[in-house]
């Protein structure tokens, strides 16, 4: 183990998260682990753990612990190549090197596809949903993320419908393979963003964006359009925390209080309690977004939806605990405490299949070889070449 430190630390540190290991999922309302559903991580998924959590880490960070990890793991990794070995051009290509993995890896995290976990409910009277996902229609979506692409990308995830609601477009488009999508759209207005539910037409957003008094009136003009109106609250959560008392009293319908965009997945618990209290007291929905803009394989979070209640117990917002945690970590230390968290959430066959390749990884590593060769390949060479037979002279 001393010829392995690198192997022998994470060792230690699975071992060690493994004694305070976080759930699999939690409720966003309660913070416990939901009894009605649960994460299925396919094959190829615990195969290749190790890049499977990562990537799926790197997915779940806001945007200042984004920026803060990456920029604290490039300076190290940068540091550490140009440190090793002994020519001056072997650093140097290691210096460069070095973080160009990281970044190639972070792309990945973005673009490339590969096997996702999947929600299931036990609970027969429940539909899994999202509330809010987008396609190239909006602005800012991913250009040819096609309604299909949503549709497939959900569906992949365990959904069973998603409302499309792209930026100030309405979507009414009948689709209902490979899962059923939901006809909504989202408005920008004040500093607020309205995700409208529902059949709705094309309003004007210019009418509700003058001040806070003409934004509340887009709940009254929506249900006017017999569709509902939640107010996303994660990514401008401080715009109108003091308005939210007025949002009931104009007829909001209910508040998004997880979201896993980066700009809004730093959502803190402290608010989100907040605005979870005020819609117990006022029986109020509940909701969980995707925000899906076609980037990344994984969503931070699930609704199990129950169409034939109404208001808060309509619906159950069910989250990976790494995305709640990204408010609650200070943001210098993301390159560190998300890949603590990360540890701290895997399951028993993610730790052994971790296992599994760090002891390969060693054994590859401590595979004699010839003076000149490269680490690992000796075992070839041994095979292929005779040793030379050794006498007295
Ligand atoms: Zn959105």
């Amino acid at each position: 183990m001393r010829r392995h430190p690198l192997a022998a630390a994470l060792v230690v540190l699975l071992l060690v998260t493994a004694l305070r290991p976080l759930p699999q999922l939690v409720d966003a309302v309660t913070g416990a682990p939901p009894g009605d559903a649960v994460l299925v991580k396919p094959f190829w998924y615990l195969v290749l753990a190790p890049p499977s959590d990562m990537l799926d880490a790197l997915t779940f960070l806001s945007l200042a612990r984004a920026k803060a990890l990456l920029a604290t793991w490039l300076v190290v990794l940068a540091t550490v190549g140009g440190l090793s070995g002994e020519s001056w051009r072997g650093r140097l290509t290691r210096a460069v090197g070095y973080p160009l993995v990281l970044v190639l890896f972070a792309a990945a995290a973005v673009l490339a596809p590969r096997p996702v976990p999947y929600l299931t409910s036990s609970d027969p009277d429940g539909t899994i949903v999202d509330f809010h996902a987008h396609t190239e229609a909006s602005h800012d979506g991913r250009r040819g993320w096609t309604v299909e692409d949503l549709a497939r990308w959900h569906a992949a995830q365990g959904f069973q419908a998603s409302y499309v609601t792209d930026h100030n477009v309405v979507f009414n488009r009948h689709v209902v393979t490979p899962i059923r999508l939901l006809p909504g759209a989202e408005w920008s207005v004040f500093g607020q963003h309205v995700v409208a539910l529902g059949e709705v037409e094309p309003l004007d957003p210019a009418l509700y964006s003058r001040d806070t008094p003409a934004m509340l009136g887009i709940f009254g003009g929506l249900h006017a359009l017999n569709a509902l109106g939640i107010a996303s609250i994660p990514e401008y959560w401080e715009n109108h925390r003091d308005d939210l008392g007025l949002f009931v009293a104009e007829g909001v319908d209910g508040f998004e209080i997880v979201n896993c965009a980066p700009k809004a997945i730093g959502f803190p618990t402290k608010a989100r309690a907040e605005v979870v209290a005020l819609a117990r007291s006022h029986d109020l929905l509940l909701t969980g977004a995707s925000d899906n803009h076609g980037w990344g394989k994984v969503t931070c979070v699930w609704n199990v939806s129950y169409p034939e209640s109404h208001g808060y117990a309509a619906n159950h917002v069910i989250a990976r605990p790494l995305a709640m945690a990204q408010g609650e970590s200070p943001t210098w230390t993301a390159a560190v405490s998300q890949g603590w968290l990360m540890l701290r959430t895997l399951d028993i066959p993610e730790r052994i299949s971790w296992l599994t390749w760090i002891l390969l990884w060693t054994i590859y590593r401590d595979v004699p070889r010839r003076h000149g060769q490269p680490g690992g390949l000796g075992i070839l060479a041994r095979r292929l070449t005779v040793a030379p037979r050794e006498g007295p002279r």
